[in-house]
């Protein structure tokens, strides 16, 4: 497959495959986030491919989904191909990115939101450098129950999760490891060299090993009800794609949208 909008570097025994779309502050299109998949795909069965970086170009790790793709590819979908649709290119690719049976980790510089912050935090580990910063305010902005994939408490604990979501507002990196959520923060010039260097060194087990290893660490979390109340948020989700609330802010416009999704995030 031709890639366009990521990225996809061979590092000895780490593949490294990054958001490419830096102008668009690596919101994740359609595209963008089938090539990341697709990676994904052929990495599970390359031997030579032992740990998995996902990270970006440019400033910011990703602005999250890119709400006018919906906009001029799937517009007047119903509920019920609305959430097929999120199914398979939201949750669906989600859920392969955290039973992908490699460890991966996550590389966070600038902005990770909504969409973004999802896909970072269905990775094993998070290395964050000290611009990167969170947030989850679609609640505020489009009126919708948090992301598909309500992760935010497996990683912050509820406390946390529920002030994040509630605000919208952003946390940095330093709360965020704080919390828990963020194995490392590094100056932002020691970001790929610190990640590189601790993706090497999980790579140094002997892979059937590691293997079973994160499949009985991510079955602890399915028997502690994880894989359970994401499916269920999901379409929870979905209801809070149907209200009125949410129709009448699309219908007032994306641009509203951002502007108050910025103004909750506090920047
Ligand atoms: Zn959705």
């Amino acid at each position: 497959m031709d890639y366009q909008e990521i990225t996809c570097e061979s590092l000895g025994p780490v593949l490294r495959i990054c958001h490419n779309r830096p102008k668009q502050a690596n919101a994740e299109s359609e595209r963008l986030l089938g090539e990341m998949d697709h990676a994904l795909g052929w990495a599970k069965n390359d031997d030579n491919v032992r740990v998995v970086i996902i990270g970006s170009v440019g400033k910011h790790f990703s602005a999250g989904h890119d709400l006018t793709d919906p906009l001029s590819t799937r517009t007047g979908l119903n509920a019920e191909q609305a959430w097929l649709w999120e199914s398979e290119h939201y949750m669906g690719n989600a859920l392969r990115l955290w039973d992908f049976p490699k460890p991966t980790i996550a590389q966070v510089q600038g902005a990770c939101i909504a969409g973004g912050f999802m896909v970072a935090n269905m990775c094993d580990l998070v290395v964050a450098s000290e611009d990167a910063y969170f947030s989850d305010p679609v609640a505020h902005s489009l009126g919708a129950a948090a992301v598909e994939v309500l992760v935010h408490p497996w990683v912050l604990g509820l406390r946390k999760a529920k002030e994040l979501l509630f605000t919208g507002q952003r946390l940095t990196a330093a709360e965020a490891k704080e919390w828990g959520m963020v194995n490392h923060v590094v100056p932002r010039a020691e970001l790929e060299q610190h990640t590189l260097a601790l993706a090497n060194r999980i790579a140094e087990a002997p892979p059937m090993a590691m293997r079973m290893l994160k499949r009985s660490l991510n079955r602890t979390a399915d028997m502690m009800g994880f894989r359970t109340s994401v499916m269920a948020h999901f379409d929870t989700h979905h209801l809070s794609h149907c209200t009125d609330e949410h129709r009448a802010i699309v219908e007032a416009g994306m641009q509203a949208s951002m502007a108050t999704a910025k103004k909750a995030q506090g920047g």
